[in-house]
């Protein structure tokens, strides 16, 4: 087992992986930026090496300051965290060639997964459904039209290289269809340096149903079932829950058996996600995420396994030591995002924190860097905490999730916790009957 890891990352989830290391008796490096020099994570680490200013491409996207950071502290691994370059291929090579040991999957499976285009054809191979769309990239305006004709509108034009929703414009007929090519492959260009785009049918009222998987380096993979992710905004996960109140036992198993029969024939070892969209009692992948997301938590809460350790245990070399029938899952767990963001607007909401209580109590799980006095900088993705919860049964959870949000103090910048508490006293969200336009939808009409 590793001795020494570096988390080349920040926030609540270089704190997530911290604790998994402390609880593995292995020691921690943080890096940060001069914004992050107060950090929690910083603080709580065992060593701590500053890689630039508040810029993330000067410091959590610079890869020669990292694995300098990772020489000087002589770790065995580094772990990369979720965002910045967690699915950066060429950062989990030259790690590897630099003599550590990359926490996540191998450069060749990070490569395939992020290029949707080749993501879709591989597990196309393997009998995985997909949504209907064009082959393969569409490199001119006829092309899509022609492909947009055969699939039906409305169709979505989607990014490759895509991540975070970028690069994605729905057209429902021909004339959009112009217009939506071109301000996909721009946006694909500003945010990806790469305008490859491919063409989905635009499906009206699906759930984002997707699967936890986990491969060792000896060629076993399970699944940790599913979540339901399908309360969004912009494309963006707002609050997720498992197991999703919109599948039967017999979908449950057939869409986790057939993830991790795929996982296992293309030979992924470490953590990893596959998505999809889910209508009319068929599945359809959308995408594969080759690294540990943010709503793992769900997960975990129902089934007891910490995947963290996990995934560092495999990247270690470690055999499972387990198979499916293993993995039991009890109860429900629902995760809410909380950003620090206008609740309405969604404008950034940076700043001190003047007062700060976590909720708690048998059930309730807080994964944040915050604490009192805590500059939340500018610099970075709004996130500052999960409220996750578990329950016996979905209502039970629903209930300890209201109360939560309820106690949750967080003063001095706002937040989006009255925006969850809105969504979870909406009847649709308490009978599990949503889809991914529904938040959206509630709050147009407000
Ligand atoms: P990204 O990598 O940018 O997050 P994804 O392919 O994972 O992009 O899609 C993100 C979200 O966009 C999905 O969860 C879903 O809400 C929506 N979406 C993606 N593809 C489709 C589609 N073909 N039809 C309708 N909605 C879609």
């Amino acid at each position: 087992m590793f001795e020494k890891v570096l988390i080349a990352n920040r926030g609540e989830i270089a704190l997530r992986i911290h604790r998994a290391c402390r609880e593995m008796g292995i020691q921690t490096v943080a890096v940060h930026s001069t914004a992050d020099a107060d950090a929690m994570h910083v603080r709580l680490a065992d060593e701590s090496v500053c890689i630039g200013p508040a810029s993330a491409r000067e410091s959590y996207l610079n890869i020669p300051a990292i694995l300098s950071a990772a020489s000087i502290t002589n770790v065995d691994a580094i772990h990369p965290g979720i965002g910045f370059l967690s699915e950066n291929a060429q950062f989990a090579e030259m790690v590897e060639e630099h003599g550590f040991t990359f926490i996540g999957p191998t450069p060749e499976h990070i490569r395939i997964m992020g290029d949707k285009v080749t993501a879709k054809k591989t597990v196309m191979e393997q009998g995985l459904p997909v949504v209907p769309g064009s082959d393969g990239p569409v490199s001119t305006l006829e092309e899509a039209e022609k492909v947009a004709h055969e699939t039906g509108y409305p169709v979505l034009i989607k990014a490759a290289a895509g991540g975070g929703g970028k690069g994605m414009k729905v057209a429902r007929n021909p004339d959009q269809l112009k217009e939506a090519y071109q301000l996909a492959r721009g946006e694909a260009r500003a945010a990806f340096g790469n305008d490859e785009v491919y063409l989905e049918k635009y499906l009206g009222r699906p759930r984002h149903i997707e699967i936890q998987l986990l491969g060792d380096t000896h060629g076993a993979c399970v699944h940790f079932g599913e979540r339901d992710c399908s309360v969004q905004r912009r494309h963006q996960k707002v609050i997720e829950e498992a197991p999703s109140p919109a599948l039967n036992a017999e979908q449950r198993e057939y869409i986790g058996a057939l993830a991790a029969k795929t996982a296992a024939a293309i030979g992924y070892r470490g953590v990893g996600t596959m998505e999809f969209l889910f209508e009319d009692g068929q599945f359809y992948f959308i995408e594969m995420n080759t690294r540990l997301q943010v709503e793992h938590t769900i997960t975990e809460m129902i089934t007891g396994i910490d995947l963290v350790r996990e995934q560092i245990r495999v990247a270690a070399g470690a055999p499972l030591g387990y198979g499916q029938s293993d993995i039991r899952f009890e109860g429900h767990a629902i995760e809410c995002r909380v950003n620090a963001e206008n609740p309405e607007t969604f404008i950034p909401s940076p700043g001190k924190i003047d007062g700060y209580h976590a909720p708690g109590g048998l059930g309730v799980r807080v994964d944040s860097a915050l604490y009192d006095g805590y500059r939340v900088p500018s610099h970075y993705d709004s996130l500052i905490a999960k409220l996750v919860v578990h329950g016996t049964t979905r209502n039970e959870c629903l209930m300890r999730l209201r109360r939560s949000i309820e106690e949750y103090v967080i003063g001095g910048i706002q937040t989006t916790l009255p925006l969850h508490d809105r969504i979870i006293a909406q009847q649709a969200f308490i009978d599990g009957n949503y889809d991914i336009h529904w938040l959206e939808q509630l709050m147009a009409k407000s």
